[in-house]
C-alpha cells in the first residue's frame, strides 16, 4: 500500500487549570475527545497553523508558550496509508469568545461538535487517544515544575 506523509499542528490550551478539548468524530464516525489541530498549509509555519486551527475549531485566540513535542500515528484513508506527524504547542488564550463557537464545516473545516474546558485533573479519563493522554501528563509535569 502506498504511504503518504501528512503534517498537522495544534494546541494544548491551558487556562485556570483547565484545558481546551474538542468533541469530534473519527473516520468510523465514532465520537472522540481530543485537542484542536489541523493541516499545515503550504508556506505556513507549524506555529501559525496551530494558532489558526485552534481559533477556527474553538473560537479561542491564543499565543504559543512553547513547543511540547511531535507525535506520529497512521491510518488508512481511501486505500492509502497515511502517516501523520502532529506538532503540539502549549498555548495560553488571549481572547475567549462568550457563548458557543460554531465552526463552519461548509468551508472545509473539520466538524467540531462541542468545545469544552475540562479540569486538568479529569481530562485523562475523557481523552480518546493514548498520545493525547501522554501529552497531557507531560504538560502537567512541566506545569508542576513551575
Ligand atoms: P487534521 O485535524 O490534522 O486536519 P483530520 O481531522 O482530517 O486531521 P485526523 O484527526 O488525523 O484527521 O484523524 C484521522 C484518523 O486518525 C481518525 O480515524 C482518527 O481516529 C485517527 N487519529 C487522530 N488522532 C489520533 C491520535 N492522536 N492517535 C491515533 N490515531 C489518531
Amino acid at each position: 500500500m502506498k504511504t503518504k506523509l501528512e503534517f498537522s499542528s495544534g494546541g494544548i490550551v491551558i487556562n485556570n487549570n483547565q484545558v481546551l478539548v474538542i468533541k469530534t468524530k473519527n473516520l468510523k464516525n465514532e465520537v472522540v475527545y481530543t485537542f484542536p489541530k489541523g493541516h499545515i498549509e503550504p508556506k505556513e509555519s507549524s506555529q501559525d497553523a496551530a494558532l489558526r486551527e485552534v481559533e477556527e475549531e474553538t473560537g479561542v485566540k491564543c499565543k504559543i508558550i512553547k513547543k511540547i513535542k511531535n507525535i506520529k500515528y497512521w491510518f488508512v484513508y481511501k486505500g492509502e496509508k497515511i502517516l501523520k506527524q502532529v506538532t503540539w504547542y502549549l498555548m495560553q488564550p488571549i481572547e475567549i469568545p462568550r457563548g458557543i463557537h460554531l465552526s463552519d464545516s461548509s468551508c472545509g473545516i473539520k466538524e467540531v461538535d462541542e468545545v469544552l474546558w475540562i479540569d486538568l485533573d479529569k481530562v485523562t479519563e475523557i481523552l480518546s487517544y493514548k498520545s493525547d493522554k501522554e501529552i497531557i501528563s507531560l504538560v502537567k509535569q512541566q506545569l508542576n515544575k513551575g
